[in-house]
């Protein structure tokens, strides 16, 4: 099965803490919110550590490489555009076990997914309902790593 984009995404609306995660993308970077104080990853991006309350935290580049944690297959047609089948998948990140980002994988049969898969990182480059050039993001979407 060989993925062809949909006719419709929804963009989402970045926040300053999350404008890195959406906009790396540009350059092919998957950049995750890191603590320069207690040396963790996390996600969703925010203004400050959950773990050690640090605001000394800021977009880290990782490898873009990670495994599915869960999944889920949705057969029916939920959102116009998006054809079923397509797989919403939590994928945990390799630099770190536990932060996980929720995402589809694409480009693989529902019957071959699994939990454990490994998966890559690659970039859908959308822009808002408006056009304009400050609501385009690129977001993150993973399909299984051909060994
Ligand atoms: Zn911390």
């Amino acid at each position: 099965m060989s993925y062809q984009r949909p006719d419709l995404r929804l963009a989402p609306s970045p926040t300053p803490e999350s404008q890195a995660f959406w906009t790396g993308g540009r350059e092919g970077n998957l950049l995750i919110s890191h603590c320069r104080a207690c040396g963790h990853f996390f996600h969703p991006p925010g203004p400050a550590c959950w773990r050690c309350r640090s605001t000394d935290v800021g977009p880290e580049k990782v490898s873009g490489r990670g495994s599915v944690a869960a999944f889920s297959v949705d057969r029916q047609p939920w959102i116009p555009g998006f054809e079923p089948p397509y797989i919403v998948a939590m994928v945990e990140i390799a630099e770190e076990p536990g932060v996980r980002l929720i995402s589809n994988v694409v480009d693989v049969e529902p019957a071959d997914m699994r939990i454990g898969l490994e998966v890559d990182v690659f970039f859908e480059d959308w822009t808002g309902l408006s056009g304009e050039e400050d609501t385009r993001v690129w977001i993150p979407l993973f399909r299984p790593v051909t060994h």
